[in-house]
């Protein structure tokens, strides 16, 4: 095959921007982007873990009148670079351990570069061949790593709520808007998505989930009876592979067999756990997530992705194109033939940039080893934190353990008022950011510990500080030191 084709159709010359930029400046301005973001890299930890400006601060500083005239692009980017960008949770901050960190790796950066310089689309095989094989790629990539079986497909989205609600298209289009099984510790955006779609509370059942923030197998198995015997019709259980809050996975296997016996769709939220499924040791929690009928995983979150991308696999090969094809006649020209695949037929977006670039260039820059060794990092080091909480027990109680990268925790003898403040405390002073969050109504601190960057030093720095309630603002001039 022909790398790339230079045609000369005719001799006139064309700007290299459309808007009137000069190359030489283009590339000028392009390389001063690359060294922003690699010094920043660099830096970045000694940056503040998250920083939030005021309102009234961020739009004196950014605001203007809508400009009639160009303007300096050297101001813009400085000003993006020093004060509009400066303003965000750095989720790739070596002690960010607030909801779920975002640690993206460089080459996955540098695909997504290359992807919008070249205006990527992946919607029709007409109209992006290229992207649209490299979504294939990545797909088939991971449904192996998921251990799906051959001939599941899927498609990238804007992240796990998307995905999810892409999977319960598909789910309604194969089992109807029946009864749907889910926990209080289902992620929020799922529930949304079913309310959104039509299905009343009456037809989600929000189960009570067991001590150990499970799903209760005894009351699945009752509920269903319940609506059984009612005459109800039912269409799905949805089980999560690590939960937001406390990392746990439900028991799947039993929830596979339970959706084979009753004939029920099978749905797996691994947005924030699935990829843990690539280690042994995540494996081990994760057994049965290859036997859900369709599975959201968020590669923006532990497979070191840049924002955004999610992902669904489904089982049936040809479900998601049943659900969402549409071929109006101005797209007949761009229509698939056989082993090709128009992906504006596999959701609801139709005009879509290929998140496929980045993932595809850094599985092969980095290897699924080193995938692999830096979830291994993570899963490890919130054992390592609950360790270290252990061995301070007058202060400290680990409420959940370590479970594929989350931890969660409390004070013995304070009010619980205090986790909220002293996590507030911690962010303010910009060496940590840590989430409080509220187990069946009880309030803890929770680290989650994805970051392959961070070190056991950064996480007892953190819990020492939480202990004494640190407010001091941090030098944080040391470099990071690596645990192994
Ligand atoms: N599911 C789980 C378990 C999550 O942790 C999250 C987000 O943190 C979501 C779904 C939603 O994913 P997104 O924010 O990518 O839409």
């Amino acid at each position: 095959m022909t790398r790339c084709k230079i045609k000369s159709h005719n001799e006139r010359y064309y700007p290299a921007d459309t808007l009137g930029l000069e190359a030489e400046e283009m590339r000028r301005l392009g390389h001063k982007v690359v060294d922003l973001v690699v010094d920043r890299l660099v830096h970045r930890h000694v940056e503040d873990a998250v920083l939030t400006g005021s309102s009234a601060d961020l739009m004196a500083a950014l605001g203007a009148p809508l400009p009639d005239g160009p303007m300096d692009p050297d101001e813009s980017l400085a000003l993006l670079a020093e004060v509009a960008l400066q303003h965000q949770q750095r989720g790739d901050h070596p002690r960010y351990f607030a909801r779920v960190p975002g640690p993206s790796s460089f080459a996955a950066i540098l695909g997504e570069w290359l992807g919008t310089g070249f205006n990527t689309i992946a919607a029709s095989w007409a109209g992006g061949s290229g992207p649209a094989t490299l979504e294939l790629i990545v797909i088939e990539w991971l449904r192996q790593l998921m251990g799906f079986p051959e001939g599941s497909e899927g498609i990238l989205v804007s992240g796990g709520s998307h995905a999810s609600l892409t999977a319960f298209s598909v789910a309604r289009s194969v089992c109807g808007k029946g009864v749907v099984y889910l926990t209080d510790q289902t992620h929020s955006s799922l529930v949304r998505n079913l309310k959104e779609m039509g299905w009343s509370e009456q037809h989600i059942r929000v189960l009570e989930s067991d001590e150990n923030y499970k799903m209760s197998m005894e009351r699945l198995t009752r509920a269903i009876g319940e609506d059984r015997a009612a005459g109800r019709r039912l269409s799905m259980v949805i089980g999560t592979a690590g939960t937001t809050n406390a990392g746990t996975v439900d028991p799947l296997h039993e929830i596979a067999d339970m959706c084979h016996r009753e004939d029920l769709w099978f749905h797996i939220d691994g947005a924030y756990g699935g990829p843990a499924a690539i280690t042994q040791k995540g494996r081990q929690y994760l057994s049965g997530i290859e036997r859900a009928d369709s599975l959201v995983l968020d590669p923006h979150k532990w497979l070191f992705q840049p924002y955004d991308v999610g992902c669904v696999l489904v089982r049936r090969p040809g479900a998601l194109e049943r659900c969402f094809n549409m071929n109006p006649e101005y797209l007949k020209d761009v229509e698939a033939g056989a082993g090709e695949v128009d992906f504006r037929n596999r959701s609801l977006e139709l005009t879509r940039r290929s998140r496929a670039v980045k993932l595809w260039m850094s599985l092969r820059t980095y290897g699924v080893g080193r995938f692999r060794a830096a979830i291994d990092h993570g899963i490890k080091l919130a054992e390592f934190a609950e360790t270290h909480l252990r061995s301070r027990p007058a202060t400290w109680e680990v409420v959940t353990p370590a479970q594929i990268g989350v931890v969660c925790f409390s004070l013995k003898n304070t009010n619980p008022r205090q986790h909220a403040a002293r996590a507030k405390a911690l962010s303010e002073t910009g060496y940590a950011c840590v989430s409080s969050t509220s187990l069946k109504g009880r309030s803890v601190l929770r680290l989650c510990t994805i970051n392959p960057l961070t070190t056991e030093d950064d996480i007892v720095g953190t819990i020492d500080r939480l202990e004494k309630a640190c407010t001091e603002k941090s030098s944080r001039a040391t470099a990071p030191r690596r645990s192994e």
